[in-house]
């Protein structure tokens, strides 16, 4: 394997601007490309990650950190106390893959069939090693350091399931930072955004309309479900153009449509099944009544009824002010001001939600492409990253560890 370290050239300023960063970690480089590539040949879907919490859970352990596993499924947490009074930094990484093909040419392509990195948590967990290796050789300057390795992110349960299970106690974590590989931004760049919300709340519903079927030539002896149905999704829109307030966001889309067996015939009911997408948890809250009250007044105009059944999965990630302005800081020290984009709220969803409810979170893209190899978006068959980015990952996780834990020094421990 051919690494070269810090070809790039911001990261080799930092042989001059923080030397003793750019030594540490351009020495655990090649390791941590090493993990990567190896996660990378072997994913392992929602759940089952037990391959890599391994993996994780034993270098924790070769590098001095206490190691809890099987937290909330195949969850890891490593623990590195520096003895001196100070706060509690939780880091977190997804350690799934995605059920699809990996279609990359590199060799360490996905040696697992329906298996694949296509979203990068492969890299978020080899970054989060190099974050961890880099603080057993450094030391911490006070406080406590927290690995959250969580599974399961992409079916949306692992950092629930982990909060539950206690990751976020024993010691208590005051600030909570992750990050997501992202090709819209080349290697080298970061992005946050600066609304209140990062990542949309992500709800599933279901909506059952029910008529009376009859013969598609007599319309007027039924109560025409697919009719009804037509106009409630039509409908069901004018909540999002007209009354939620423009300068907010949500999203209603429409996945399934089940309904029929034959062209002439009017079935009895039809189902309709979508996604909620929202930013504010108040807007949030409002959307399965404002739905069900437009979408049964339709039916019951027509004749007929509606159900609807309306599931609140993963809220939205709520960015704390002072831990984004900490990050932009931390940017800013390593590789100047220019690296850090502005960007809009993605109406995607992201469990690390979950974290950012309970403690002060930031949340931020690293960006990973260099090329067309890795130019596709996450979740194609050709998803990539460029490996230079970890490089930016470790570094920008690192110091804003440090720079957290000397601005608290002393508050806990
Ligand atoms: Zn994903
Ligand atoms: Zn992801």
């Amino acid at each position: 394997m051919t690494v070269t370290v810090g070809s790039s050239r911001e990261f080799s300023n930092l042989a001059n601007t923080h030397p003793e960063w750019h030594e540490a970690i351009g020495s655990l480089f090649e390791e941590v490309v090493a993990i990567r590539r190896d996660l990378h040949k072997n994913p392992e879907l929602s759940f089952q990650e037990t391959r890599t919490a391994g993996i994780v859970s034993a270098r924790l352990r070769e590098w001095g950190y206490e190691v809890t596993e099987n937290v909330g499924g195949t969850g890891v947490v490593g623990l590195l106390k520096s003895g001196v009074p100070g706060p509690v930094v939780g880091l977190r990484a997804d350690m799934d893959a995605l059920p699809m093909m990996d279609e990359i040419a590199a060799d360490y392509r996905s040696q697992r069939d329906g298996a694949a990195h296509t979203c990068g948590h492969d890299a978020h967990t080899a970054i989060l090693l190099g974050v961890a290796k880099l603080y057993s050789g450094k030391g911490l300057p006070c406080g406590t350091l927290k690995l959250i390795f969580q599974p399961a992110e992409e079916i949306g349960e692992g950092a629930a399931a982990m909060i539950a299970d206690g990751a976020l106690q024993n010691p208590k974590v005051d600030l909570m930072a992750g990050l997501h590989v992202h090709p819209t931004l080349h290697t080298g760049e970061f992005s946050v955004t600066t609304a209140e919300y990062s990542c949309a709340a992500v709800d599933i519903f279901e909506l059952e309309v029910k008529g009376k079927g009859g013969h598609a030539a007599h319309p007027h002896q039924t109560v025409d479900p697919i009719m009804i149905s037509a106009q409630i999704l039509v409908a069901l829109q004018q909540i999002v153009s007209r009354q939620v307030d423009p300068l907010d966001s949500v999203v209603l889309s429409f996945g399934q449509i089940e309904a029929g067996s034959k062209a002439t015939i009017i079935p009895n009911s039809v189902l309709l099944k979508g996604t909620v997408r929202t930013l504010k948890p108040e807007t949030r809250k409002e959307m399965p009544e404002r739905m069900a009250a437009i979408a049964s007044g339709i039916a019951q105009s027509f004749g007929g009824e509606c159900e609807l059944d309306y599931q609140f999965i993963t809220p939205s990630i709520k960015i704390d002010g002072s831990a984004r302005e900490l990050l932009s800081d931390t940017i800013s020290e390593l590789y100047g001001e220019d690296a850090l984009k502005i960007s809009l709220p993605s109406m995607g969803g992201e469990d690390f939600a979950y974290f950012s409810q309970e403690v002060p979170s930031v949340f931020f893209r690293l960006g990973t492409k260099n090329g067309e190899a890795t130019a596709f978006p996450n979740h194609n068959t050709r998803f990539d990253v460029d490996e230079q980015a970890f490089l930016y990952g470790i570094s920008v996780l690192g110091l804003l560890t440090y720079n957290y834990l000397k601005k608290n020094e002393g508050e806990k421990g």
